[in-house]
């Protein structure tokens, strides 16, 4: 009976109060003042540990918001308003009442409806890339034709992915030369590190992006295959890394 008034005492305590026979009423106010007197029991104790709990990290979270926003001082010690400078109210009521919020978001999107689009009809149409762009791999050769790979393998060592493989033999003349250079371009991650390490410009990484297959062995590049692209796109590679030469 006492915990079900206390609990309407909670919600509605005037007019639960109120609504009491007068004797009852008397005894369910003294008993009010009574709890909110100091006692010795453990749900009080633990009442109050809990508002001074409350009480020191509020009073530890303003100190430190007065740390962090220091205030602003003129040169007579007065405090300064960080909000002068900002919208009065008459502003702000003059943008509500007026909408000039949904004016400036329709401007926007009546100025887009004018503009060229900025899609474009791939792959008939193709937007540009930076030389430095990061493609498919080929290696090249001297006008020549010599292959300009010298077997150093610093490529093979600094590849992250070790998906380079190369075997190497001395010729008749005693410069070395690669008998198998192998990329396994599904292992690639096109960081550009090989091409950043050859010191002949031998492998490199091209504009073209267009090379997917059917197959994963399609992606096991030999070096039959990188010489082919290097041949086949020579022109376009010696232009970009004329281009980037300034920065390398
Ligand atoms: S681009 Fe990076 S991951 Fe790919 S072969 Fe070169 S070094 Fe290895
Ligand atoms: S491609 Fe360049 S880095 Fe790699 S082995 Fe040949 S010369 Fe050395």
């Amino acid at each position: 009976m006492l915990y079900r008034t206390r609990l309407v005492l909670g919600l509605q305590p005037r007019l639960a109060v109120n609504a009491l026979p007068t004797s009852a009423r008397a005894a369910l106010v003294a008993r009010r003042l009574i709890s909110n007197t100091s006692c010795s029991h453990a749900e009080h104790d633990n009442h109050r540990h809990r508002q001074e709990h409350l009480a020191s990290r509020i009073e530890e979270r303003t100190s430190h918001q007065a740390h962090m926003l220091p205030r602003e001082l003129d040169v007579q010690g007065n405090e300064v308003n960080p909000y002068r400078n900002g919208p009065s109210a008459l502003d702000k009521a003059v943008h509500i009442f007026f909408f000039t919020e949904i004016i400036r978001g329709m401007w926007i999107v009546l100025e887009n409806f004018f503009r060229p689009p900025y899609t474009i009809m791939y792959p008939f149409e193709k937007g540009p890339l930076s030389p430095r762009f990061r493609g498919e791999h080929a290696l090249r050769r001297y006008p020549s034709g010599e292959e300009r790979c010298i077997a150093c393998k610093l490529c093979e060592a600094i590849c992250p992915a070790q998906a380079i493989t190369i075997e190497s033999e001395a010729r008749m003349d005693g410069s070395r030369k690669t008998t198998r250079y192998d990329i396994d371009m599904t292992k690639c991650i096109y960081c550009g590190f090989c091409q950043e390490a050859c010191p002949v410009d031998a492998i490199v990484e091209t504009q073209n992006q267009e090379f997917s297959v059917e197959n994963r062995e399609e992606l096991l590049y030999n070096k039959e295959k990188l010489l082919a692209n290097g041949d086949r796109a020579e022109a376009e590679i010696a232009a970009n890394l004329h281009a980037d030469h300034v920065y390398r």
